[in-house]
């Protein structure tokens, strides 16, 4: 049987760290040793090297862009009690995930619902398996990003930084409802919507249906062209369900012996989300089943 020589070894050591091969660096003496013993072709020791290297390369890609994503901790599919939420199929959820159909045209996902009812973890969720599945996201606080988009249009820089963000597959804006043009220039979330429409997939979590929207767009014209650019290729879910924390609180009160609260309904609860408003309704834009096999706009 043949063995390493460990000038040889010394050699590989010293050769691999000048490459940067780290998977290789770290794995080649077992395999060496394997090879060897078993007496494997030198094409199969070469080949289980190199696929070493290559898983590795995609374990650290992979981290990168978790890091890059700034996702929120601990808010994962598995998590996530898609029993609390009938209104959401966990089987278009899954497929959404995976990402393929709709992140290569740019299709959107919005979620509506009242403060509490998990739209949040499901979008971070919803993100992190894409990243886990090869996408690039981004998430962030809508007014977080407009405030930046701000920044740089005042330095005369509002193209390249939305071009910067093309980068991401998807940009998760989470509570678009929060952000108040009286507050800030909500144009530059205009430009953005524009910008990535048809091109580049956004996720937009909101407590106000697009009846609502008024609010945060400069003036009527642009509201509407921001929400018909969003719904033309869209998948929306409407979260409309008990606060989860409220009800989780709840079921903790409930506990052995104490006095059981005969029903959710009897506690005040947030407003109703009124009925969804969709552009599409009101202008008749497009029509047709624009949306794909993944989804509707209704
Ligand atoms: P929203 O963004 O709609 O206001 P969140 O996603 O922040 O709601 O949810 C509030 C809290 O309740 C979070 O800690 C979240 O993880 C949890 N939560 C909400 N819905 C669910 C659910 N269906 N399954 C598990 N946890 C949930
Ligand atoms: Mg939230």
């Amino acid at each position: 049987m043949k063995t390493t020589d460990p000038v040889d070894a010394a050699r590989v050591q010293l050769l691999l760290g000048e490459l940067r091969l780290p998977a290789i660096k770290l794995m080649w003496a077992d395999l060496a040793a394997q090879a060897d013993k078993e007496g494997w072709p030198a094409a199969r020791y070469l080949a289980a090297l190199a696929e070493q290297e290559i898983a590795e390369r995609g374990r650290r890609r992979i981290e990168r862009h978790l890091a890059d994503a700034k996702l929120p901790i601990g808010k994962t599919l598995d998590t996530f009690d898609f029993d609390a939420v009938p209104t959401i199929s966990k089987a278009q959820v899954m497929a959404l995930a995976g990402g393929d159909g709709w992140l290569e045209k740019g299709a959107n996902l919005i979620l509506f619902g009242p403060p509490g009812g998990g739209k949040s973890h499901l979008a971070a969720a919803i993100g992190l398996a894409l990243v886990e599945n090869g996408w690039r996201v981004l998430f962030t606080r809508t007014t977080e990003l407009v405030q930046k988009l701000q920044v740089a249009r005042r330095e005369l820089a509002l193209e390249s930084a939305i071009a910067k963000l093309d980068k991401y597959h998807l940009v998760i804006l989470d509570d678009l409802a929060y952000v108040r043009k009286d507050q800030v220039e909500t144009s530059v979330l205009f430009e953005l919507i524009s910008a990535r429409y048809e091109h580049r997939s956004l996720m937009i979590t909101a407590n106000q249906p697009f009846g609502e929207w008024g609010k945060v767009f400069p003036d009527q014209a642009m509201t509407l062209a921001a929400i018909d650019r969003l719904v033309h290729h869209a998948t929306i879910f409407e979260m409309n369900v008990e606060s989860y924390r409220r009800r989780e609180a709840l079921e903790r009160k409930k506990g052995p012996g104490r006095p059981r609260i005969a029903s959710l309904e009897m506690l005040p609860d947030t407003e109703p989300l009124p009925h969804l408003i969709c552009s599409r309704l009101i202008f008749g834009s497009g029509g047709g089943d624009e949306a794909g096999h993944h989804g509707d706009a209704r």
